[in-house]
């Protein structure tokens, strides 16, 4: 099956060819840890967990990283008004933010790396590009040349005479062009380090391509994600650097997730529309939040409203009652939990076609409607519900809904074969308290 995903960067839908046979290195930039996510921040969590679910389930080791961003200004001034440390910052944040992965049923990353810890390989990194003509140093900052490169701006589609009309509203002095970005900012405030230009700390844009170098080593993946808010100027600065650095565009596609709306704007820290991410799962739980992000494209808006929210409650309510319906049903009667008849094949095609989790969607409620339709028939055709279940378990775990389902013991199963032959010889005050007793076991 080819699965074709579209490239932000050619602005089309491209066939998934991994660098690495079997292998697909995939990297998504993560929070910068002083404060809480919010629902649009996790938006990106979430759609990259499903891919990577997906690609798993194809056949794909994947290797998914994502980093933390520890070094930033935010974080020096929050530190500075409480009057702790950066560290304590960044882990108290850190710790939240995989709270909320871990609610949202996240897979674990291959690693969740942090720029603190990659410091040594971000100077050495910014020295080469120094090096090379690609940057230069004035008085203690660093600053990339976009000058260096050809294109710069054709991931934003961004026209750079346009752009330099804009920038220099806000003119650096000491920069050449008021596009070229910093790398290695000189401080006087916060937690710093030594480089070749003195104490500073790091810009923003540097470190995912150092920590892509690093940890996959051959300085090119398949796929770099992200909102699409990053695609400038963090990520055009990203393939500027590695153009300069290593004569290549960082990622073989370019995947860029659209916005969750609140009323009718972007959800924004700086516009303060925000509801809290672990607010929201306290509310509704993962599972819901996971099927309103996945009820639309990944490129689309989503809706974040009382009434979207509803709507994905009400949904998954219906998946999770059938779900443990069929589990009990083929529990009652002698079926499998793990049939091998596995039938997902046009839910595979959906995703495959740059994972469309809608049009998946669509064929996970198809099968709801038929395992529904199963369930009432008599005699039950065990076979099929063995197969639906099984279908129906795969698909869950491919969009990542934790939905149980009650084992049932020798003493449940008892019961309720005892249940239908009080009803059979129409002994009905007995059953009726049978009844209520598998009520309040879930049984039925
Ligand atoms: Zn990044």
């Amino acid at each position: 099956m080819d699965i074709k995903l579209f490239n932000s960067l050619t602005n089309k839908l491209e066939v998934l060819s991994p660098i690495k046979p079997g292998e697909i290195s995939m990297y998504c930039c993560g929070p910068t840890v002083y404060g809480d996510a919010h629902v649009g921040n996790i938006r990106p969590a979430i759609v990259f967990d499903t891919l990577r679910r997906f690609l798993e389930y194809v056949g794909y080791d994947v290797k998914f990283v994502s980093n933390f961003t520890d070094v930033d200004d935010k974080i020096i001034k929050k530190a500075i008004a409480e009057g702790v440390s950066e560290s304590e910052i960044t882990d108290r944040y850190i710790s939240a933010y995989k709270k909320v992965l871990a609610e949202l049923n996240i897979k674990p990353h291959y690693k969740n790396p942090r720029v603190t810890e990659y410091m040594g390989q971000i100077i050495d990194y910014i020295d080469d590009l120094v090096k090379s003509g690609a940057a230069y140093n004035k008085d203690g900052d660093v600053f990339f040349r976009i000058s260096s490169i050809k294109d710069y701006g054709e991931l934003s589609n961004i026209n750079v005479d346009d752009l330099e009309v804009g920038a220099r509203i806000e003119e650096n002095s000491k920069k050449e062009s008021p596009l070229d970005f910093a790398l290695w900012k000189k401080t006087d405030e916060g937690i710093k380090w030594d480089s070749p230009w003195g104490l500073g700390r790091p810009g923003w844009h540097t470190e995912c391509c150092v920590m892509i170098d690093s940890i996959f080593g051959n300085g090119k993946i398949d796929i770099h994600g992200g909102g699409f808010d990053l695609k400038f100027p963090h990520h055009e600065n990203e393939i500027a650097q590695a153009k300069a650095h290593d004569h290549n565009k960082l990622a073989n596609i370019w995947m860029h997730n659209g916005f969750v709306n609140f009323g009718n704007e972007k959800m924004s820290k700086s516009l303060g529309n925000v509801v809290l991410a672990k607010d929201a799962i306290a509310k509704y739980g993962g599972n819901v939040m996971r099927l309103l992000i996945l009820s639309a494209h990944y490129r689309a808006p989503v809706q974040f409203t009382e009434e979207t929210v509803i709507a994905a409650k009400n949904e998954l309510e219906k998946i999770s009652l059938a779900y443990r319906q069929l589990a009990v049903a083929l529990q009652l009667n002698g079926g499998s939990l793990s049939s091998k008849e596995i039938k997902i094949d046009n839910f595979l095609l959906a995703l495959a076609d740059d994972l469309n989790t809608s049009n998946a969607l669509s064929e996970l409620f198809a099968l709801i409607k038929e395992a529904n339709q199963e369930l009432r028939k008599r005699p039950l055709d065990l076979a099929k519900l063995e197969s639906i279940f099984a279908s129906l378990t795969k698909m869950l775990d491919i969009f990542g809904l934790n939905i149980s389902y009650p084992l049932l013991t020798k003493e449940d199963k008892d019961l309720y074969n005892k249940y239908l032959e009080l009803k059979k010889e129409k002994r009905f005050e007995e059953s009726d308290k049978l009844r209520d007793e598998l009520i309040s076991r879930h049984i039925i």
